[in-house]
């Protein structure tokens, strides 16, 4: 039998895609006799951004067996419980949306069912009472979860706050450690085969062939060889979610460590800060249509709550995906796949997907159809999936005070997330996903923390006794309030664990 293994892998770039796939690759192919390259080029750079994460990537490292201390010394990480939202549903509304679930599920019914009840009923308490991550974050305090089962303190997951820049770098070591070689230098020409089109090699400036059995493409978003050499084509999403820009600049940290990212919506965009040890990341994403460059940063200015430590850095992108992340012997990850605007923190967990949907699909150098076609239909869908729920925190809204939040007033909704939020809006129904990211309780917290209330709750729980839901209602409270009450702050929590950074000086 003639031997199809892939002997050689070359990654193209050098970022937070290109390295977390390298440190994948060389652990889970280690011992295979697979040859894997990064070729990076210190000119280019990096896009620099990026630096809220969601939980998933806990996973990641678990498997890479990276300790988490080790890891947040490293990358000056704080813990994330969630993201506050302000000023989405109205101009002075407030909601987080936590990393765990609200009270209870009873005989298969979600807690917020009973809430709605209550609310009906004219209970006034907010959801976020039941929720231990929720009031832990509005206090700045964290712990980790509690392992056993059935304590409001085990209900949540946590991600992290890190600086990107630092992952990468991080990731690059372990990855050289286990073989991993990297070529410095910028890809100047891609060859392909005159037979079947694949990438055959590229040559760097200096005049380096370097060839391989499989190519990632993990260049950013110029796409160097999946559009670049392979004109895979792009899903322009701008009609959904047209902002298109974006102005970056660290702060000095001021005040509490919120262990939350925090997104505010603007007239004509919205505004992040990610707290970190040693830094406050801070951004304003925007759509050029409605704000100026000059406008759009001075707006950013106009809201930074510390001094800034650098000159805004002004970033412009397309939302979309590739058509195809798969083409041929190319395999695009990171933002040479695609970008969704990082209002959920959903770009660093996309670069995970494809590295799991990749090593899941691990080819030969046959290159199978099947193999590529369910790879693009799974990427795919993990693309809309997210996009559907960035694009629910556009329409769950009642603002009309600009133009941008006009636009949204008129869109026409992907089909997929109209359904859904028709059926959340008679019953509180969450219409479940077979395959994506965000499960029902996310969604219920920006359908809620924007104002989008059912017309009736479970009629399950309509017919249960009223002062049994009103007692049990006041004990879960009282539990998470306790909860929270014994949380160490954040800050203090990291100051004295092995984790300490930034926050050690
Ligand atoms: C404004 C903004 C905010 C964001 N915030 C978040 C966030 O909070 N959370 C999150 O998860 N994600 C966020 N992201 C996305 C995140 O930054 C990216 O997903 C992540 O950094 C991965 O980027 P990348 O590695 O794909 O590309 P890049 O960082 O652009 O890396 C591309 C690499 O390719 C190399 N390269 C390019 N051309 C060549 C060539 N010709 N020869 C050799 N090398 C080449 C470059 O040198 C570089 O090493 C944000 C993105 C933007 C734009």
């Amino acid at each position: 039998m003639t031997d199809r293994r892939i002997a050689s892998v070359c990654i193209v770039g050098g970022g937070t895609a290109g390295w977390m796939t390298a440190a994948a690759l060389a652990n889970r192919l280690a011992g295979l006799d697979v040859a894997v390259r990064l070729i990076e080029s210190e000119e280019i750079g990096t896009v620099g951004v990026g630096e809220a994460t969601l939980p998933h990537i806990r996973a990641f490292n678990t498997t890479l067996g990276i300790a988490e201390p080790e890891l947040m010394r490293a990358t000056e990480a704080t813990y994330k419980l969630g993201i506050e939202f302000c000023d989405w549903g109205r101009i002075g509304d407030r909601y987080i949306h936590p990393f765990g679930n609200y009270g209870p599920v009873d005989d298969g019914i979600p807690f917020y069912h009973q809430w709605l009840r209550l609310r009906a009923m004219g209970d006034t308490s907010r959801l976020d009472e039941y929720s231990y991550p929720v009031i832990a974050a509005e206090q700045n305090r964290f712990r980790h979860p509690a392992s056993e089962p059935g304590r409001v303190e085990s209900s949540f997951g946590y991600a992290y706050q890190f600086d990107a820049s630092l992952y990468a770098a991080f990731l690059r070591r372990y990855a050289e450690a286990r073989g991993v070689e990297r070529s410095e230098g910028k890809v100047v020409d891609v060859a392909l085969d005159g037979g079947n089109g694949f990438v055959r090699n590229v040559t760097l400036a200096d005049g380096r062939v370097i060839g391989a059995d499989l190519f990632i493409d993990c260049s950013g978003f110029r796409g160097l060889l999946i559009e670049g050499a392979l004109q895979s084509g792009y899903d322009d999403w701008s009609r959904w979610l047209p902002c298109n820009r974006a102005v970056a600049v660290p702060t000095e940290s001021r005040g509490p460590l919120g262990p939350y990212t925090r997104a505010t919506a603007r007239t004509a965009g919205w505004q992040w800060r990610i707290p970190l040890q040693h830094r406050v990341g801070n951004g304003h994403v925007y759509c050029s249509d409605f704000i100026s460059d000059d406008d759009a940063q001075q707006q950013l200015i106009d809201h930074l709550d510390a001094p800034m430590q650098a000159e805004p850095r002004r970033l412009r992108f397309t939302t979309g995906r590739r058509r195809d992340f798969w083409k041929r012997n190319v395999v695009a990850i990171g933002l040479a796949g695609g970008f969704l605007e990082p209002l959920e923190s959903t770009s660093i967990h996309l670069i995970q997907d494809g590295i799991t949907e990749l090593l899941g699909l691990f080819p030969d150098r046959g290159f199978a159809a099947e193999d590529i076609d369910e790879y693009n239909q799974r990427m795919a869908l993990h693309f809309e999936r997210v996009r559907d729920f960035l694009l629910l925190h556009y329409v769950a809204t009642q603002r009309d005070d600009s133009p941008m939040w006009r636009h949204f007033r008129a869109l026409t909704l992907p089909d997929s997330l109209r359904h859904k939020i028709d059926t959340w809006r008679t019953r509180g129904y969450v219409v479940p996903y077979q395959f994506g990211l965000f499960l029902p309780p996310s969604w219920i917290a920006v359908m809620l923390g924007q104002g989008l209330v059912p017309g009736a709750c479970d009629p399950r729980v309509a017919g249960m006794a009223a002062g049994a839901l009103v007692k049990r209602a006041a004990a879960l409270r009282a539990e998470v309030a306790d909860a929270v009450r014994a949380t160490p702050d954040h800050a203090d929590y990291i100051r004295r664990s092995p984790a300490a950074a930034g926050l050690a000086a």
